[in-house]
């Protein structure tokens, strides 16, 4: 790689469609949210393995959702949640990231904060750094957790609640969790229900080969999907899957680092997104955890030139693309269009080296 590309990459204008706001913290931010816990809590050890993950600069391997719990442990109070919040976003920007969708799943703690109000201090960071001049726009999805379909009504009703006061911010649903453990089938009727009162929704799926559920979320026609990992046949999938995505013409959400370390996929180079973009699916690069996988938007685009053999256009037109599929009104997209054929007219040199 030469250092060109990584400035490419870094530069391009993107949208990150998938991002999980505690697996996006990174090692500066866990260490000032441990100084911040330390002063608010003193004595108190928010968990365990925190300290190891911190200082030895710990990744995400394997499908260990226990991780999600270690880093959860420092965001447990209304503060540190803000502070998360803005800090994601300011290192989104930095790395070129011009329109971001945050997602999270509301989280009460005893004694410290209710749902409520740890969506409200999301919804607070993402002002502060509007009242900071963050060019970047953020909006945030509220996520389901598929281990506690029982708390689905109540997000729902807490999106619903905060979609009034905020709708500008507040952009859709996110179905996301532990893919081995229950089904989530049963909630399309009502996410159906939920589209006629213009809710957005993007669900995890495919993560692991569970062709039945697959072939259920795709008949709903989610907005998108995150990962679809094992639908190409290619890669694990069946003919079936990859026909009904074609029919439904579902964007998959595409998180190559993320893949690769939990060993859904075997290596960058037969990834999927690579698989479902010859076959004609929209696909969206995303970080996912970019804490967690010690990863970057920017670092996603350089490894799919690398691995897939995509040149500086095609990137642009990719991420130009992911616009189309942006959970926001149709004058946000005409905006971030105009942006975006503005920075190519104003670096045309970028192309041509
Ligand atoms: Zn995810």
């Amino acid at each position: 790689m030469t250092s060109s590309l990584d400035q490419f990459c870094q530069r391009i204008p993107k949208c990150e469609l998938h991002a999980h706001l505690n697996g996006s913290l990174s090692t500066k931010t866990m260490k000032k949210l441990l100084k911040h816990h330390q002063d608010k809590y003193p004595g108190e050890i928010p968990h365990e393995k925190l300290n190891d993950y911190i200082e030895k600069n710990q990744q995400m391997e394997g499908l260990d959702f226990g991780i999600f719990d270690v880093v959860r442990s420092i965001t447990d109070n209304p503060a540190a949640v803000r502070m998360a919040t803005y800090d994601v976003i300011q290192e989104f920007e930095q790395d070129g990231v011009r329109y971001l969708e945050l997602r999270s799943t509301p989280r009460g703690v005893e004694g410290r904060m209710t749902k409520s109000e740890y969506c409200d201090s999301v919804i607070d960071g993402i002002l502060d750094a509007q009242k900071d001049g963050f060019e970047i726009i953020v909006r945030f999805l509220i996520s389901i957790d598929r281990r506690k379909l029982e708390d689905f009504d109540e997000n729902v009703g807490l999106f619903l609640k905060l979609r009034k006061r905020y709708p500008e911010i507040l952009a859709g649903l996110d179905i996301s969790g532990d893919p081995r453990v229950n089904s989530i089938t049963e909630l399309l009727p009502k996410l159906g229900e939920l589209r006629e009162q213009g809710v957005k929704c993007s669900i995890h799926s495919a993560e692991i080969l569970n062709e039945s559920e697959t072939i259920d979320v795709l008949r709903y026609k989610p907005d998108r999907i995150g990962h679809g990992t094992f639908i190409h046949p290619e890669t694990g999938g069946t003919q079936h899957q990859l026909d009904e995505l074609l029919r439904t013409e579902t964007p998959v959400e595409c998180c190559l680092t993320s893949n690769v370390l939990c060993k859904t996929s075997p290596s960058y180079a037969k990834h999927h997104a690579n698989y479902l973009h010859n076959d004609g699916i929209s696909i969206m690069l995303c970080t996912d955890d970019k804490g967690v996988f010690k990863c970057s938007l920017s670092g996603e685009y350089e490894l799919a030139m690398k691995h897939f053999g995509w040149d500086k256009d095609f990137m642009f037109n990719l991420s130009f693309s992911s616009i189309d599929h942006i959970f926001a009104t149709d004058e946000i997209k005409m905006k971030l269009k105009k942006e975006w054929e503005q920075w190519k007219m104003n670096n045309q040199h970028l192309f041509e080296c």
